[in-house]
């Protein structure tokens, strides 16, 4: 976990599962044969490299609360772990459309 501290070095791909993972953001399994994003990263500090794994919804998720700024985004991307608590640290309606464009994105992805 990066606790806080942005990477040194990163690095994130579109895989397919070949064994079970967890999502970092949600907690949801990812099944071998899902596709999900993982994003190794770098960082200073002792903490090492660690490989992150995104479900395709958080993935989504994230990318669309970084690009929103009426969700409030300012300066430095969430960190791994956090997305979940500040989407729903922000206005119910708001957090509710950013499920929704979520959803709508990892489908039109297939
Ligand atoms: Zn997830």
């Amino acid at each position: 976990m990066s606790e806080g501290e942005l990477p040194v070095v990163y690095h994130e791909e579109e895989r397919t599962a070949r064994r079970t993972h967890w999502c970092c953001e949600c907690g949801g399994r990812i099944a071998p044969g899902e596709r999900y994003q993982a994003a190794s990263g770098v960082w200073e500090g002792g903490l090492g490299a660690a490989t992150q794994h995104t479900c395709r919804f958080c993935a989504e998720l994230r990318l669309i609360y970084v690009s929103d700024h009426e969700a409030g985004f300012q300066d430095d991307p969430p960190c791994f772990g956090e997305l979940m608590e500040l989407v729903h640290s922000l206005p119910e309606d708001v957090c509710k459309r950013l499920y929704d464009e979520a959803k709508q994105a990892v489908k039109a992805k297939g």
